[in-house]
């Protein structure tokens, strides 16, 4: 809803993902002068990119299962999405004109899946309201005198705005805008920020030559992952994820990257335990294991025993040494928990967000920079991580809307009144 009030006072937006455009919106809605500047020729290729395999927008399940998925800095996003929730978002898509649907494991997309009818929606709500885009503008720091500076297709450019929002990004996936370039930017003005580290993402694993050649690109389904940190934290989780040509990838390595990772770090590697055969017991597996092969070949014996086969039984072969090949206690444990020793995430630049950011203890709640009165900063740029499963982009727009909002607050009392949901 428009204000009757004049446009007098401005607020730069720089970044054209969900929460920068998040931020645009609150910003016009209450009637102030939004300009949204974006280095690339057009706003949310990330996001665009994210309705790839399926926009996974938020999640369904209850609060406090929603809140855990913020591990270290759900103290700090509670309250941010205690704003602009799971509900708040859906409600949000609804009005966008276009139907949200549970999945299953309570993961919430839009109808139809993509991202493209969402921010296309988006786009033009944005653009009848009176947002200026202005792409193609990359964001180089600050002049002397506070003017924004950016490099445009006529070459620098300047310009003065009451209050800024930052929303530019994290670390991967750098050709699609989010070059976290900006993070020399802050640092040269004395804010601390997280270094980027790689989180939703894949491992590496010394596979065999015949085992990747045969099995990359191939899914593990209805599997069980556990894994135990050195200081004897334990996580057991079941889902699916894919071999790939250097190691491991898929939204069950996802949902327990950040430890991973963090183990590597610590401990040169992680091993993770593997259960292919969730639904039997061990003790099972050995029973029909030692029942008498007479000519069948062993890879037979496993298919018709215990329907261990293809990429399972590649894996059994790839971690069991010849001289336990015949001996059932063996393969059954190696098939309940076989151990994979990961060696190093995957490059920052392939991972589907990252860990680290401005840090929290830099802004207020608001989300304004302590140092920078009349700075925000939200979305992936923020020192937080979470799993896939639609927290990443509910944060991103809750953040958005949180520093918006706080913008307004800025601008004084006659502006702050004038948000609207
Ligand atoms: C393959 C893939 C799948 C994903 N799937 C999901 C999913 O299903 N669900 C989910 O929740 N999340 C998903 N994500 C993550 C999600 O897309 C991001 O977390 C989200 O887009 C981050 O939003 P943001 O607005 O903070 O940053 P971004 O979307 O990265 O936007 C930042 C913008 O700032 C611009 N920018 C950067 N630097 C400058 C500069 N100096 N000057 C001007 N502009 C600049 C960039 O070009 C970019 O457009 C996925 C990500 C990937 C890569």
């Amino acid at each position: 809803m428009a204000s009757h009030l004049s446009k007098t006072r401005s607020v730069a937006v720089i970044g054209g993902g969900p929460a920068g455009l998040m931020a645009a919106e609150v910003l016009i809605q209450a009637g102030v002068q939004v300009d949204l500047y974006e280095s690339m020729p057009s706003t949310g290729r990330k996001f665009l990119v994210a309705g790839k395999g399926g926009l996974n927008l938020t999640h369904a399940e209850p609060r406090e299962q929603f809140l855990s998925n913020y591990g270290d800095r759900r103290s700090q996003l509670e309250p941010i999405l205690d704003r602009f929730g799971p509900d708040d978002l859906r409600n949000w898509v609804h009005r966008l004109g276009i139907e949200t649907f549970v999945g299953t494991s309570q993961r919430v997309f839009p109808v139809g899946m993509k991202t493209a009818p969402i921010l296309h929606a988006w786009l033009e709500r944005l653009h009848k309201a009176g947002v200026n885009f202005h792409v193609r503008h990359k964001w180089l720091g600050w002049r002397r005198d506070g003017c924004l500076w950016f490099s445009a297709p006529e070459g620098d450019r300047y310009v003065s705005a009451d209050a800024t929002i930052l929303a530019m990004g994290g670390g991967s996936w750098k050709r699609l805008g989010s070059t976290g370039e900006w993070v020399q930017i802050l640092t040269e003005c004395g804010i601390t920020v997280a270094s980027f580290k790689p989180s939703n993402c894949g491992f590496d694993v010394t596979w065999s030559k015949t085992f990747k050649n045969r099995y990359e690109g191939t899914p593990l389904k209805a599997v069980v992952l556990s894994f135990t940190d050195s200081k004897g934290h334990f996580i057991r989780k079941q889902g699916e994820f894919i071999v790939t040509l250097n190691g491991v990838e898929g939204s069950l390595i996802y949902a327990l990257s950040a430890q991973l990772r963090d183990e590597i770090e610590a401990a040169g590697q992680a091993v993770i335990k593997l259960d292919m055969a969730p639904g039997w017991s061990k003790q099972r597996l050995i029973e029909r294991l030692s029942q008498p092969r007479g000519s069948q070949s062993l890879a037979n014996h496993l298919r018709k025993a215990v329907k261990i086969q293809g990429v399972k039984a590649g894996l059994l072969w790839e971690f069991t040494p010849k001289q336990n090949y015949e001996d059932p206690a063996y393969l059954a444990a190696m098939i309940k928990e076989l151990p994979i020793p990961l060696l190093a995430p995957r490059p920052l630049d392939e991972a589907i967000s990252s860990a680290g950011g401005v840090a929290f203890e830099e802004l207020n709640e608001q989300l304004m920079v302590r140092s920078l009165p009349g700075v925000f900063c939200a979305g992936e740029m923020l020192d937080w991580e979470a799993p896939t499963g639609g927290y990443l982009i509910t944060a991103c727009m809750a953040s958005g809307r949180v520093a918006a909002q706080g913008a307004l607050a800025w601008l004084g009392p006659a502006w702050e009144g004038l948000q609207s949901g």
